[in-house]
């Protein structure tokens, strides 16, 4: 088993540590929280009192932080990972950050003699707690295959989504992709139910017929026909509203650089934006519902 300095341990940083200290890893865990460092000790890491203490001597580094600056910071500052660590160290970033500043930060450790790849994950806290998380990994096929192992613990399924950055690039285009067809799903049964059929008779017609689509049938917005969506709790996430917006701006702004038309994505990222605007961010994503039907 390897040594492993973790960073991050805030909602999913924290349980995924911990599934690797409990598989048998030397997890040293780092965090700007204390109490965030306390919590991963009590349950089997080793506490770290910086970024340097925590790689000093790791065979790999996790880190799980909010946004681009973080992940940048993390890896490039004086105090960071590429001036502590020893370069036989592999770097995994979990962090969902835009695709710019993961090419920038892989491209900086390859010059350094790393090995690194971006590895954002689907799944929220409790995928992280479970261990089955979806990974979305960028980078050289020699770098993903020292990564996995790694993966495989605190996730169910691993894909190598081919170069650096290109992990980030599937997670944002799936989840523009899910908060369209979230939206969709919520005109379709608003419409419906205006013209005079309830949401079950609905969902059984178009569960089997073309409009059929994950946001539906394992989720769906209209309470009633998926017992254990959010939308039978209030809307209470989940996945929320807030860090949806997070990843459709993400989506938008590559989307610019890439040239890539997103017309839907665009108005995807308005909708939410006006979630977060009447301070409903952090309902569930699917709360988006609400607004369709005019309740908030
Ligand atoms: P979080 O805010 O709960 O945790 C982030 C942690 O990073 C915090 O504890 C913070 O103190 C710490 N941190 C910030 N800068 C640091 C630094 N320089 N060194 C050490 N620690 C530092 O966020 P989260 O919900 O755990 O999400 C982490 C990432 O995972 C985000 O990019 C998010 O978009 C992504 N994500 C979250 C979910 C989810 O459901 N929560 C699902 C998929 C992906």
């Amino acid at each position: 088993m390897s040594k492993v300095a973790f960073l991050g341990l805030g909602n999913m940083g924290g349980p995924m540590a911990v599934n690797l200290a409990k598989s048998g890893h030397d997890v040293a865990a780092f965090d700007l929280s204390p109490d965030a460092v306390e919590k991963a000790s009590n349950a089997g890491c080793r506490k770290a009192s910086s970024i340097a203490d925590a790689v000093s001597g790791a065979d790999a580094v996790v880190s799980m932080l909010p946004a681009g600056p973080h992940v940048k910071s993390a890896y490039m500052a004086d105090n960071g990972v590429f001036a502590n660590a020893s370069t036989a160290a592999l770097l995994i970033d979990s962090s969902t950050i835009d695709v710019d500043s993961a090419r920038q930060v892989i491209a900086a450790a390859t010059d350094r003699g790393f090995a690194m790849v971006d590895a954002p994950v689907s799944g929220g806290v409790a995928a992280a707690t479970g261990g089955t998380l979806t990974f979305m990994v960028g980078g050289e096929a020699s770098a993903f295959e020292r990564a996995r192992p790694y993966l495989d613990v605190m996730g169910k399924n691993v894909f190598h989504a081919g170069a650096p950055g290109n992990g980030q690039a599937a997670k944002i285009a799936n989840n523009m992709l899910l908060a369209i067809s979230m939206i969709g799903t919520c005109e379709a049964f608003n419409l419906a139910e205006r013209l005079g059929l309830d949401a079950q008779t609905f969902f059984d017609i178009s569960s089997t017929a073309s409009g059929q689509c994950w946001s539906m049938t394992s989720y769906c917005p209209a309470p009633g026909p998926v017992p254990s969506a959010p939308s039978n709790r209030d809307y209470q996430p989940g996945f929320a509203a807030g860090m949806m917006l997070k990843d459709l701006r993400l989506a938008q702004s590559a989307a610019r650089d890439a040239k890539a038309p997103t017309p839907l994505g665009a108005q995807a990222e308005a909708l939410y934006a006006l979630m977060e605007a009447s301070g409903h961010d952090r309902l569930d994503f699917s709360g988006v519902m609400k607004l369709i039907r005019g309740d908030l």
